[in-house]
C-alpha cells in the first residue's frame, strides 16, 4: 500500500464512488435511450435512406460513449479492489508510490508520472504505422 493517510485514502475513494454514480446514470441513460431509439426505428417505418445513415451515426457514437464510460467504470471498480486488497497507489510498473497529488488528480491512475509517460509513449509509438 502506498503511503497514504486514512483521509487521503477516504477522499479518493469517495471520488471513485461519487464518479461511479455518474457513469452509471449516464450508462443507463443512454441505454434507455438507444432502446426507445430502437422502438421508435421499428414501429416507424421505413424512414429515406438520409435519415436512417444519420441514425445509425448517432447511435454508432453513442455505443462509443458508453464503451469509454464502461471502461471508466472498470477501471473505477479495479481502483476500489486495489484498495481492498492493499495495492492501491502503487505503480504497477516500478511498485513506487503513485503519490497523492497525482491520484488527486486521477483516482484510478496504476502507473506513477514517469511510467505513465513511458506507456503513453510506447502506446503511441505502436500505433503508429510503420513501413
Ligand atoms: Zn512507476
Amino acid at each position: 500500500m502506498a503511503n497514504l493517510t486514512k483521509s487521503q485514502l477516504e477522499k479518493l475513494k469517495q471520488k471513485l464512488l461519487d464518479r461511479q454514480r455518474v457513469l452509471v446514470g449516464e450508462v443507463r441513460e443512454k441505454r434507455e435511450q438507444a432502446a426507445t431509439e430502437g422502438n421508435e426505428d421499428a414501429m416507424g417505418g421505413v424512414g429515406d435512406a438520409g435519415d436512417e445513415s444519420v441514425l445509425r451515426m448517432n447511435t454508432d457514437l453513442e455505443i462509443q460513449e458508453a464503451g469509454r464510460d464502461m471502461e471508466e467504470l472498470n477501471a473505477i471498480d479495479a481502483a476500489l479492489r486495489r484498495m481492498e486488497d492493499g495495492s492501491y497507489g502503487d505503480c504497477e510498473a516500478c511498485g513506487q508510490d503513485i503519490g497523492f497529488p497525482r491520484l488527486e488528480a486521477q483516482p484510478t491512475a496504476t502507473r506513477c508520472i514517469q511510467d505513465q509517460e513511458k506507456f503513453e509513449k510506447t502506446f503511441a509509438t505502436r500505433s503508429t504505422p510503420t513501413l
